[in-house]
């Protein structure tokens, strides 16, 4: 494939050639051209001979012009760069010499920032964790995985784990004779039904063993059964050893049982947490101190809009965004108790008496170091209208930038994106159609959302 190929007209033009002969591609050689990191004569050889496939099968071949730069890449993988190039600029051509060159299809897509952002940094791989969960995970996580990837610096995996066995059946309070005999004969059922759930999950739980370590950061969406004592150690060991971890909002409900995974995430509620699990945290008198008051940990009132207001101004995360805004309807977790070593607030939210809150600032958003790990807990984000306002949206990619990285390299939103009075949403658009969350949950990421049928471009609405 010839590239920024100019005249005179004649057999080898002036251009840059990249190589699509077996055994050769993804060489490029200069033809009376010049680029800056390539030698005065001859060309480049290849970074990764091995991306080639085997004689007889097709290649993905992709050149990217931007610029005076040009990137090639072979099946998904980056195996020649160019930079300086002169001329930065021309016509594209397909030469063949000594044999046939076959192409299968060829397309040309005028270039996008989304596509630079993807080229110039390698993305992070996050893995989110869902399966069980109180909340709609089949729901949110799709949301999730959209928020992420539109950030171009992540790429996500799920990882979802055996489903929870029937639940028993409860018994009303003051129940009659007649419905504690109705509750004893449904409980024999529900004995039954569960030893035949576990007996036929044996296999599936076993062979759930996520790779944690090729992943920089793993995103929680999961609360429920204890995991296998292997997979937890695997899961300590891996944020002990500098991994990232993200808690998302129900996540905090998981594992009161597992003093790691608590110390890990802070603070956390329900399943029986109480003063034993460890203090709130509290936002008093500018400045936060420790709650040791005894009492149950973790509860919320109806779900309603409310302003999260930033504590933290020089976290990477949270530095240089606008003090406070207006978060999507959501429940406020509030009283959230545990270990809370090593635990930064950067933004709180003030759980309204008269919304049934607890009359305090509650901590909303919080970083946790834990041996070389980092971790970002997310208390917001009940459900996917709960996940459309952009200050939810970018403190969530940063965050997650954060907990892989240590460093936030993501442009900071417009001011006028972030307001205390009001909500604003941010959603998919694509062909000039605004897209709701529904959708994205409906269609998932492979349909027409999905890259590279189109690219996305965000809306504000
Ligand atoms: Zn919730």
């Amino acid at each position: 494939m010839f590239l920024h190929m100019n005249g005179p007209d004649k057999v080898w033009p002036k251009t840059f050639e990249c190589q699509g002969a077996h055994g050769h591609q993804g060489e490029v050689f200069c033809l009376g051209t010049k680029a800056m990191n390539v030698p005065e004569k001859g060309g480049f050889k290849s970074m990764d001979a091995a991306a080639e496939k085997p004689l007889g099968e097709w290649n993905t071949y992709e050149s990217i012009c931007k610029g005076d730069t040009i990137t090639v890449m072979l099946n998904g993988k980056v195996v020649n760069r160019l930079t300086g190039c002169v001329p930065s600029s021309g016509r594209i051509g397909f030469q063949s010499e000594n044999g046939a060159w076959e192409a299968r299809r060829v397309t040309i897509k005028p270039f996008s920032i989304k596509i630079s952002s993807l080229l110039e940094t390698p993305r992070l791989k996050v893995l989110i964790i869902d399966g069980q969960n109180g909340h709609d995970w089949k729901a949110t996580t799709p949301v999730l995985k959209w928020i992420l990837e539109e950030c171009g610096r992540l790429t996500v995996d799920v990882s979802t784990t055996p489903p929870s066995g029937p639940n028993a059946p409860s018994l009303p309070k003051n129940a009659t004779t007649e419905q504690q005999a109705a509750h004893e004969t449904a409980m024999a059922k529900w004995k039954i039904e569960k030893d035949e759930f576990i007996l036929s999950n044996i296999n599936p739980w076993k062979q759930w063993r996520p790779n944690f370590a090729n992943y920089d950061v793993i995103v929680m969406n999961y609360a429920g059964d204890r995991w296998r004592e292997e997979v937890r150690s695997s899961f300590t060991k891996y944020v002990q050893n500098g991994g990232g971890l993200v808690i998302y909002h129900a996540a905090n409900n998981s594992f009161p049982e597992w003093p790691e995974y608590n110390e890990m995430m802070g603070v956390g509620g329900w399943g029986g947490r109480n003063e034993k699990s460890g203090p709130m945290i509290r936002w008093r008198d500018g400045k936060f101190i420790r709650d040791e008051t005894p009492g149950p940990g973790g509860t919320h009132g109806p779900a309603h809009e409310y302003v999260v207001e930033i504590r933290d101004f020089e976290h990477p995360i949270t530095k240089g965004l606008p003090k406070r805004w207006m978060h999507s309807f959501d429940e406020l977790y509030s009283k959230l108790r545990g270990p809370a070593k090593n635990l930064t607030v950067l933004a709180t939210a003030y759980a309204d008496p008269a919304k049934q809150g607890s009359g305090e600032h509650e901590p909303m958003l919080m970083t946790i170091n834990y041996g070389q790990g980092r971790v970002f807990h997310n208390a917001l984000g009940h459900m996917p209208k709960s996940m459309e306002d952009v200050g939810f949206i970018v403190t969530m990619q940063r965050g997650i930038e954060w907990a892989a990285t240590g460093r936030v390299t993501l442009p900071l939103p417009k001011p006028e994106d972030i307001s205390a009075e009001k909500i604003i949403r941010r959603l998919p658009k694509q062909n000039n159609f605004l897209h709701t969350l529904e959708c994205v949950i409906k269609h998932g990421m492979c349909d027409h959302l999905a890259r590279p049928t189109g690219w996305l471009e965000w809306a504000i609405k």
